[in-house]
């Protein structure tokens, strides 16, 4: 139960949305904070209960967060299972993409106690031209995507203009950026792979070698089934949606109205991050079809959307904005906490 949006920004970029949809009965969330662990600092919120977290970012320029996912044999589960959060939480320092993965692989057999997850995690890119072997270019351009039922909502129609999947940027997040102080809050597919793809090809300069490109900001999911651990890369806009109520209608609808987010974000001729994170607040604060479970901003008896966190990820910082409550309520607490970035 949580909705995630991410969009690369052209030069290495990227900006994340996250809705955490749980129980009302669940105690409230810690508000972020920073902390370090090794010669890594992150922000993150904290689950009072289990200890753990649902999302992170670190100043490597890296965020992590938690979708909930079907757990397809519930009793393998041990009487008392490993929080998800927990497994987040150990691993909120690690800086890439890469470093995730080997992680989890290591660990094989403990998730065995842990529910079924789904992982996103977001890497920022390079906006300068960097050497890449033929065939290695950045996970980013390799779209072994594999469409998995339950994630990503596919396919988009985004055709990136220059080299910024969502068209926009003249992106140089300011710092201080402000997140709409009462804010009102997607998918990809192989469709937009392609046009990523395409994208960086007309970047390339004439007389540019063709070995050289600039990486753009990429996301990986990992899912945990219970029983297999699979892995799929998203190199342009990409939605998560996870819900335990109807997964495949709050799929399309979410997949629907992320479709008609983007296509709005095209129509504007220019916008920076402070902007962009206001338009994906107010988005994840949507009620489309109407209020309810399958809306983004998730209402339900039982749950509802009880936080909304937005990163924006540039070349100097990254910066979380936290939404304290129901990402439709005005009222709510808001803060914001930020890192500088540093490359080791
Ligand atoms: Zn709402």
């Amino acid at each position: 139960m949580c909705t995630v949006g991410f969009i690369p920004l052209a030069g290495g970029g990227y900006i994340l949305g996250h809705n955490r949809d749980e129980s009302r009965r669940r105690a409230r969330g810690l508000l972020p904070e920073r902390r370090a662990r090794g010669d890594r600092n992150f922000i993150a919120p904290r689950d009072p209960l289990g200890g753990g977290t649902w999302i992170g970012a670190n100043d490597a320029g890296v965020t992590l967060c938690l979708l909930n996912a079907a757990e397809t044999d519930p009793g393998r589960l041990p009487s008392e299972p490993v929080s998800r959060g927990r497994i987040l939480w150990q691993i909120l320092h690690l800086d890439s993409i890469e470093a995730v993965r080997r992680h989890l692989d290591a660990r094989r057999e403990g998730l065995r106690k842990v529910r079924a997850f789904h992982l996103v995690a977001a890497m920022h890119g390079d906006a300068g031209l960097a050497a890449v072997a033929p065939g290695a270019g950045g996970r980013a351009d390799s779209p072994s995507v594999t469409h998995h039922a339950g994630g990503r909502v596919g396919p988009s129609t985004v055709t990136p203009r220059s080299g910024g999947p969502v068209d926009p940027p003249a992106v140089t997040p300011r710092s201080g950026g402000r997140v709409g102080s009462r804010l009102g809050p997607s998918m990809d597919g192989e469709a937009s792979q392609r046009a990523v793809a395409s994208g960086r090809a007309f970047l390339k300069k004439a007389g540019e070698r063709a070995r050289t490109r600039p990486i753009e900001a990429r996301a990986g999911s990992f899912r945990w089934d219970g029983a297999r651990l699979t892995e799929h890369d998203h190199a342009g806009p990409a939605l998560f949606v996870s819900s335990g109520y109807d997964q495949q209608g709050a799929e399309l609808e979410r997949g629907k109205r992320w479709r008609a987010f983007l296509a709005h974000l095209r129509e504007r001729s220019q916008f920076d991050s402070d902007d962009l994170a206001l338009e994906l607040s107010r988005w994840l604060a949507r009620h489309e079809p109407e209020r309810g479970a399958l809306s983004v901003c998730m209402h339900r008896e039982a749950a509802a959307s009880v936080s909304r966190t937005i990163v924006t990820a540039s070349p100097s910082a990254i910066t979380m904005h936290y939404h304290d409550g129901a990402p439709c309520d005005a009222a709510a607490t808001e803060v914001r906490r930020s890192l500088k970035r540093r490359s080791s």
